[in-house]
């Protein structure tokens, strides 16, 4: 096969034209069969599409035998078509019939062809299908060949994506439609419905020019752009402002690698020469990179990639000359692999209506600032970024975890209606909002609220929360662009305090480290960061920032009772050196002659499972104990809790957990301790049913959250509650999770 006189670009305009017809879609795929095949010099081309359960179907074929088409499948993997869907890799042979993966389908009439080369038909990672050439001769097609094929594969796949080569509905088969609805079952982080258009946090550039008429010209464009990548990658890193460190130097720094990469540059100039235009060929690349990356199952590698996509998305953005800032449109649901609590934070409510997410847990801090947001948000939404686009329809219900992209009007007005409903059942637990949390046999229990920011405030009356059980003070540190001054940190929880009116408010100290980082701050590259320096031991090694904000609590606080809560405490020496230093700033005001607080109570966040043996030495010392269930369990377990890969691996409801919360309520009752739990499992009503069943009697949650526990709290009796829990203390199930659900079905305790 040699390819024919005027090269691929000719090919590439008579395949434009043949997509442009107003002919169905298997005529039009007849022509372009018959088009390949005449232009690349070949007696046989086929395209196998493929259909749902993934068997790839011979659609359309010049060559091989008519009554074929749509008669034959292949496995993926099964023969020389499904290994090329398989692998996503060109598959290129002299004698096809000799190999071992040659499966023979006596229908086709292909025995007499000897040499084969098929590619992927590859978008966005997905193999869609497999076009297919074929020769008599026992020849090797040439490199220059392999190329021009994938070129022409490229197009298709592109065509067939814009849905403009053939209306897919004609052909009967919903799997093929890149337009057509999916549903993305992840995990619910933060409860609600939306309803809205999707906007992509790093949007896919849109590249609609795709055969180039110059190409000379295209080999210019690809250089002058891949020269401002490149000053603009310098630049970053040169830049005094950025002051880089650790992690984000190297990432940097890996960047300005891979913009001076040679062979990638080479690649993309190869593809411009079969005739793409310099964006396809930047496309083109990356895809075939995404493919073999994501095949690999390297998650060093997949890291990498996301460098990857990235530098060939600013590429393609110097190259279309467009810019990074977008505006939201109304009703918007935002899509992206991760994000974190800043960037969200710079979207803001007007316009954001929901957030979905590929990578993220329910303990991840995006999460918590979409709940603080009342914004409903889902995790572990596997590909949704491949298949969504910007403008789809999508409804995101942050309950059941779903979010369903480009969805049939039924399910959006389905979904408009438990909007609504979610809307009746607020409104119900708002009458609930004066009633005490009390139990059938008359215990009562305090339900405090989580916040972290002045937005959550007007929540603490409307939810009819005991208080603030838990402020994260390190939110206000994460949002802004720069350490906050001590005068504006006094005034941020002087309003607070104000705004709680009479209610108690706990402030943790700074709780930073791990997963939390200071956008501002230099921190050191850590082997295990959940591990290594963070909450309380920056404090201590930097004492000075721990008693800046003290000295900002107790300015805030003149005049009122002060509870600050120390974060991963985990021994008593460590609670005991923070305390002097509290105490220390208490001296300070009362030396500077300050009005100081009329008291100031100290408590431990138990969060790390060494201190749950040394409660009564604790309690000696510290007022009061907090434990943070989000940490404690992923400890006790070994489980990193922002790795969705791992997050859901072990139930909070395991017996281990509530064994371990036993040791603990019973060790700090007998120390005389006030205790509270301020993790995720406090909101939800059949964990907190256990909990409470297991002696807790304060809980502090997300404001959401209060009505649905109340009416659990209410529903229930404790006296039965407590002997039933202690004894499912004893069992070795994976979860107690369907015990006790069970248990609360019978006895009528309300689980919504
Ligand atoms: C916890 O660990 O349970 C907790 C409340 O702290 P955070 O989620 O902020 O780490
Ligand atoms: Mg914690």
């Amino acid at each position: 096969m040699v390819v024919a006189a005027g090269g691929p670009r000719l090919l590439l305009r008579r395949l434009r034209e043949i997509m442009a017809e107003q002919t169905s879609a298997q005529t039009r795929l007849d022509k372009l069969v018959t088009v390949i095949a005449t232009n690349m010099v070949a007696e046989v081309c086929s395209i196998y599409l493929r259909r749902a359960g993934k068997a790839l179907e011979l659609f359309a074929t010049e060559g091989l035998n008519r009554a074929a088409v749509h008669n034959t499948r292949l496995q993926e993997g099964e023969g020389l078509v499904g290994l090329v869907a398989e692998t996503a890799e060109p598959v290129n042979l002299s004698d096809a019939p000799a190999d071992p993966h040659f499966s023979y389908r006596p229908e086709t009439g292909e025995d007499p062809y000897k040499s084969f080369l098929g590619v992927p038909i590859v978008r966005g990672g997905q193999v869609f299908g497999v076009l297919t050439v074929q020769n008599r001769a026992a020849v090797l097609y040439a490199e220059e060949e392999v190329e021009a094929l994938q070129t022409v594969s490229m197009v298709l796949a592109e065509v067939v994506a814009q849905g403009g080569l053939f209306n897919i509905a004609e052909l009967d088969e919903p799997e093929l439609r890149v337009d057509r609805p999916r549903v993305f079952h992840g995990e619910g982080l933060s409860e609600g419905v939306a309803v809205g258009r999707v906007v992509m946090h790093e949007p896919r550039v849109l590249v609609e020019r795709m055969i180039a008429d110059d190409p000379a010209e295209e080999l210019t464009r690809l250089e002058d752009a891949i020269g401002s990548l490149r000053d603009s990658v310098d630049e970053m890193l040169d830049s005094s402002e950025l002051d880089l460190t650790g992690e984000g130097r190297e990432v940097i720094e890996a960047y300005r690698l891979f913009a001076h990469d040679q062979g990638w540059r080479q690649r993309m100039r190869d593809a411009i020469r079969t005739g793409l235009t310099a964006e396809a060929a930047v496309e083109r690349v990356q895809d075939e990179m995404r493919v073999r990356v994501q095949r690999l199952d390297d998650p060093v590698l997949r890291g990498r990639l996301h460098d990857l996509d990235d530098l060939a998305r600013r590429l393609l953005r110097h190259l279309i000359g467009e810019s990074v800032a977008q505006e939201l449109p109304l009703n918007a649901v935002i899509i992206a692999r991760a994000m974190g609590p800043a960037e969200l934070l710079d979207y803001g409510r007007e316009r954001l209506v929901g957030l979905v997410l590929e990578d993220a847990a329910a303990t991840s801090h995006v999460a918590i600032v979409a709940r603080s947001m009342g914004l409903p948000l889902i995790g572990s939404a596997d590909g949704i970024t491949d298949s969504a686009r910007v403008g789809d329809s999508i409804v995101v219900d942050g309950e059941s975890g779903e979010a369903h992209l480009r969805p049939q009007p039924e399910i959006i007005a389905a979904f408009e209606a438990k909007r609504t409903l979610r809307e009746h059942a607020q409104a119900r637990f708002a009458a609930l909002r004066d009633l005490p949390a009390i139990t059938k046999d008359g215990v009562l229990i305090k339900l405090m609220m989580n916040a972290g920011l002045q937005l959550d405030m007007p929540h603490l009356a409307e939810s009819g929360a005991d208080g603030i059980g838990l402020f994260r003070t390190e939110l206000q540190f994460m949002i802004g662009e720069t350490m906050p001054r001590l005068a504006d940190q006094a005034a941020f929880y002087r309003n607070i305090i104000d705004a709680a009116g009479e209610k108690p408010v706990v402030f943790r100290t700074l709780d930073l480290g791990g997963d939390k980082v200071l956008p501002y701050a230099r921190w050191e590259r850590e082997e295990n960061p959940a591990l290594g320096w963070r909450a309380i031991r920056i404090a201590l090694d930097r004492p000075a920032l721990l008693r800046y904000q003290v000295r900002a609590l107790l300015m805030a606080a003149a005049g009122r009772i002060l509870r600050i809560l120390l974060p991963m405490v985990s021994n008593v020496d460590e609670f005991n050196r923070a305390r002097a230093l509290v105490d220390r700033e208490i001296e300070r005001a009362r030396l500077v002659g300050m009005e100081r607080p009329r008291q100031v109570l100290v408590g431990a966040m138990l969060e790390v499972p060494s201190l749950a043996f040394m409660l009564p030495q604790l309690m000696r010392n510290a007022d009061f104990v907090s434990i943070g269930s989000n940490d404690l369990l992923s400890f006790a377990f070994a489980v990193d809790r922002t790795n969705p890969r791992v997050s859901r691996r072990y139930d909070n409801l395991n017996p281990a957990a509530l064994t371990l919360i036993r040791l603990i309520v019973n060790s700090s009752a007998e120390a005389h301790g006030e205790l509270s739990l301020c993790g995720e499992m406090a909101g939800k009503p059949l964990d907190a049913m256990a909990l409470l069943g297991l002696g807790l009697r304060t809980l502090s949650m997300q404001p959401t959250n209060i009505g649905p526990i109340k009416l659990m709290i209410r529903s229930m009796a404790l006296a039965e509650v407590a002997p039933f829990v202690d004894r499912l203390c004893g069992r070795t199930d994976h979860s107690l999770r369907t015990r006790l659900s069970a248990f609360a079905a019978e006895r009528g305790i309300v689980l919504k």
